[in-house]
Parts: C-alpha cells; structure tokens; sequence
C-alpha cells in the first residue's frame, strides 16, 4: 500500500458494550453509556412501516437517486437540492472532503485541537499531513466536539463546518457557503438515525457538483434514505428535552464539586485531574463515559440514568 503520514493513527472506537459488561460482571442490557453522543431512544419514525416501501424494491438499485430527500434537506436549510451531496455519515462526507481537496505532501489545518479526531485519520488517508502552515483545508467543528462550545469560525479557505451537533446549539455557517465554507451535517444525532448512517454537506453550485462527481455512484441505501426522510417530514427535531436536561445534569455535576463547561450540543465536558482515574472507575460499574485529555465527555442521557451516573460519581469524590 502507499505509505501514509508517519503521524497517521487510526480512527478507534471505544470499548464494546460487551466489553464493558464482561469488565464491571454485570449483564450486556445493564451497561450505561454516556459516550456516544446519540439520544437515548430512536425517534418515532424508526419503525418496519417506514422502510416497508424501501424494502419492496430492495433488489433493484434506485436509479435517479433521492430526490425528495434532497429536496427536504434543501428546504430544511434554505438552499436549492443541487447545493446538497448525501453521504453514509458525516464522517463520510468529511473524508470525500479531505481527499477532494488533499494528497501526499498537503497539509490540512483542524482548529481548536483536540477536535473530533476523525479530522486527523481523513487527512492522513488522503496521504497529507497535519499541520497549520499552508493548509488547502480547514476543518472547525462547531458546536465543538469535546468542548461543546460555540467556537469561532475560522477566517481560513476553504473550510469545512462540521455542524453535526447543529440543532442543539442552533447557529449554523450555511449562510458563508458561497464564501469557500462547506457545511458537514448528519441524522446521527438530534434525529436519532445514527446506525442508518445518513450525512450530507452543503455547499455552493460548482462545489457541491464537484463532490457529488467524487462520491461513490450509489452512497446511500435506500432503508436509510427513507428514515432520514421520515425524520425530516416529520418536523425540525424537538431537542427542549435533551437541552432542559443538559442544564440538569450540568447543575447536578456542579453539586458534586465538578465544573462542566457550557454546551451548546448533547453532551458535557468536565475537565478534572482525575479524569483518567474516575473513567476506568466508571468503566468497572459499568458506565462509559468518553475520556478526553484531562476531562470526561458525557453524552445526555434519560434522567434515570443520569441520576445512577451522579451516584456513582458521587460515590467516588
Ligand atoms: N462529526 C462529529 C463532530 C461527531 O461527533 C460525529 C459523531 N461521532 C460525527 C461527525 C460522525 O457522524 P456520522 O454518524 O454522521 O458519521
């Protein structure tokens, strides 16, 4: 194979569900996971009548595409179908990004390090390396993955906004895509389609055309498609909830002598010097949180589980 930037690590997931239970000797069903930043539970149009169309013709492939998918994601955002590329994921979108742009002896800049850090594994396949001087692309995640922060939108061309936790904080760059920004959206998070695997970026006429042209022929199933489809005729995604108990839990934390940073997404970051130390304690009870340098990232869950989340942490301060 080509050799890859002596940087390059790969994208690693965090540790199974079983792994966990196996770890803390409790049952599979019993493990609580606060590191993944998807909602709870799947949202109402996750069920067999949805995709019953879909499967019909699951044996032929869906030629022309998916218009009306395109369409609602246009309206959605207040741009035309034709600013708009779908991808299986945001993380696909932003590797189609990266190699659009990118290739041996490149650089690609990430604002705001740590950042999400499939930026890094997206740049280093397209053969480039990381670094800050001479970019030929930028990427910013915002809201900010840990921080959760409303970050600044860098002032470098061309960028990539990951917006994937877009509607919970509720700012977007979409209006800057005839300014050298794409915006990088998902289903994975406020709409709860996170395993159907559906993105899209948004971007201006010549751009979009031009990633369209580099994506594979066929990137979406069609199973997806009608959920993520579904999930857009079904209104914009209520998030008061998830936000009112964001705040909750954020306050309970402060109860308990930890400091969580404000957050515009689904999620909290709490920096501590014990960090490691109270991650692999949690992990022996069986809860996951996501370790970050020196902090603990923890996705919103439902109030009942976020209360055993403070006991245990209690418990261990
Ligand atoms: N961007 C950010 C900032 C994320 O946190 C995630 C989820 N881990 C993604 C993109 C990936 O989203 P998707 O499931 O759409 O690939």
């Amino acid at each position: 194979m080509r050799p890859l930037s002596p940087q390059f690590r790969p994208y690693t997931w965090a540790l199974s569900t079983v792994e966990i239970a196996r770890r803390a000797g409790i049952a599979p069903e019993d493990v609580l996971r606060f590191d993944g930043n998807t909602p709870p539970d799947p949202p109402p149009v996750a069920r067999p009548e949805t995709i019953a169309a879909a499967l019909e013709r699951i044996q032929s492939y869906r030629h022309g595409g998916f218009p009306e998918l395109l369409r609602a994601i246009a309206d959605y955002n207040g741009v035309e179908p034709e600013n708009v590329v779908l991808g299986p994921g945001a993380d696909n979108l932003l590797m189609l990004c990266a190699r659009a742009y990118a290739g041996p002896g490149n650089r690609i800049a990430i604002a705001d390090e740590p950042s999400y850090p499939l930026y890094r594994v997206a740049a280093w396949v397209t053969g480039a390396d990381v670094g800050d001087v001479d970019p030929v692309l930028t990427f910013v995640c915002r809201p900010h993955n840990p921080s959760g922060a409303m970050v600044e939108i860098p002032k470098a061309r061309p960028l990539v906004v990951d917006e994937a936790y877009f509607e919970y904080g509720g700012e977007t760059a979409v209006p800057l895509i005839g300014d050298g920004v794409i915006v990088v959206r998902t289903f994975s998070k406020a709409f709860g389609l996170a395993s159907a695997r559906v993105g899209y970026a948004v971007a201006d006429l010549e751009t979009a055309a031009e990633l369209n042209e580099r994506q594979d022929p066929a990137p979406l199933s069609t199973l997806s498609a009608a959920l993520a489809l579904a999930g857009l005729e079904a209104g914009p995604p209520d998030v008061s909830a998830t936000i009112a108990e964001r705040e909750r839990l954020a306050a309970a934390l402060r109860g308990l002598g930890l400091e969580p940073l404000p957050s515009f997404t689904n999620f909290v970051l709490v920096p501590d010097a014990r960090a490691q130390e109270l991650y692999e304690a949690l992990l022996d009870r069986g809860f996951a949180v996501r370790p970050s340098p020196g902090a603990l990232r923890i996705t919103v869950h439902r109030p009942e589980a976020n209360d055993r989340l403070l006991e245990a942490l209690a418990a261990l301060s």
